[in-house]
C-alpha cells in the first residue's frame, strides 16, 4: 500500500492494529494510516473545484462579527459530526466566503472521520442530471443521483441560482427530502437573502418556493455572512483593506436603489479606491 516505502509499523499495512482495552481485552481497530489513506482518497472523490481546494477553516479570514460567528458555528459542526442533527445554510452576497467555508467544513469532516463527502454547484448538478436524459449519454440519472442522496455530507453551492421550473422543483425536493429523512447532513450556500417577501425576485423564498424553504429551516442552521467581496480586494490585501471594502459595500447597499444607483455607487467605489491607493479591478491570482 505504501509502494516502495516500508510497511506501516503499527499495522504492517493491514489497516488494522491490535490494541488492549482498559479491561485487558485484546482487539483490533482501524489504524491511523488507514484513516489517512481513506480520507485522502475520499477528498479526491469529493468533486471540490480546483479553485477551492486550498480552503480550510484555518485560512478563512474572519475580520468582523458575522464572519467570526460563521466560522465558530462551522467548527462546532465539524466537531459534532456525525452526531450533529442539523447542517448549515450560509447566506450572503457574492464573494463573502460562503463557498470557502462550506468547502472547509467538507474537508475537515472528511479528514477527521473518513466520511464520504461530495460538493456540487447546484446549477452544475442539475445540468449533469439533465444531460443523462440524452440517450447518447450512458450515465443514468440514478448513477448521478445516488452519491448525491447518500453522501454522508453534501455541499450544495449557490442554491437558488437555477431558474425554477416544475422539473427543478421536483428534483431539488427529491434530493433535499431524501437527505432530510435519512438524517444526512447538508451544507447549502446561497446569494439570496432569507427575507419573508415572496414577491421580491431576490428573496430566497421566491427562488426556491415556500415548501423547500421551510424544509431547509428544519434541517439547517441559517447563518448570514456580511462581508466584503473578496474578488474586489487588492492584491496582497490586509485585514484593514477588507474592512474598508466591507464598509464601502454596506454603504452601497444602503443606497435607496442599489441597481438604479449604479453610476453613483461606482463613482463612490472609485473615490474609495483612491483612498485605498489601489487601482481597482480584479485581484490577480
Ligand atoms: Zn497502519
Amino acid at each position: 500500500m505504501n509502494g516502495a516505502q516500508a510497511p506501516c509499523p503499527a499495522c504492517d499495512d493491514t489497516g488494522w492494529k491490535p490494541i488492549e482495552d482498559p479491561s485487558g481485552v485484546r482487539r483490533v481497530v482501524r489504524c491511523d494510516c488507514w484513516r489517512e489513506r481513506t480520507a485522502h482518497e475520499r477528498l479526491g472523490d469529493a468533486n471540490i473545484p480546483r479553485r477551492y481546494q486550498h480552503c480550510t477553516l484555518d485560512n478563512f479570514l474572519a475580520y468582523n462579527e458575522s464572519l467570526t460567528r460563521a466560522v465558530a458555528q462551522a467548527r462546532r459542526l465539524v466537531d459534532a459530526f456525525p452526531a450533529a442533527a442539523v447542517g448549515l445554510f450560509l447566506e450572503g452576497q457574492p464573494g463573502v466566503g460562503k463557498t470557502h467555508l462550506a468547502v472547509a467544513v467538507l474537508k475537515a469532516i472528511v479528514q477527521r472521520t473518513g466520511a464520504r463527502g461530495l460538493f456540487y454547484d447546484t446549477r452544475d448538478l442539475l445540468r449533469v442530471i439533465r444531460s443523462t436524459y440524452d440517450p447518447a449519454i450512458r450515465t443514468t440519472e440514478l448513477e448521478v443521483l445516488r452519491p448525491v442522496l447518500t453522501a454522508d455530507l453534501l455541499v450544495l453551492d449557490d442554491l437558488g441560482a437555477e431558474k425554477t421550473s416544475e422539473w427543478v422543483d421536483e428534483t431539488m425536493n427529491l434530493i433535499v427530502n431524501t437527505r432530510y429523512s435519512e438524517r444526512r447532513m447538508t451544507v447549502f450556500t446561497s446569494n439570496y437573502p432569507d427575507i419573508p417577501d415572496d414577491t421580491d425576485q431576490n428573496a430566497l423564498i421566491f427562488r426556491i418556493g415556500a415548501r423547500m424553504r421551510s424544509r431547509l429551516h428544519e434541517m439547517c442552521e441559517f447563518i448570514e455572512m456580511d462581508a466584503a467581496d473578496y474578488r474586489e480586494r487588492p492584491t496582497n490585501a490586509g485585514t484593514d483593506d477588507l474592512i474598508t471594502l466591507w464598509k464601502m459595500r454596506k454603504n452601497r447597499n444602503g443606497l435607496p436603489s442599489p441597481r438604479a444607483g449604479g453610476r453613483q455607487a461606482r463613482a463612490q467605489l472609485r473615490d474609495n479606491r483612491a483612498d485605498l491607493k489601489w487601482p481597482g479591478g480584479r485581484a490577480g491570482s
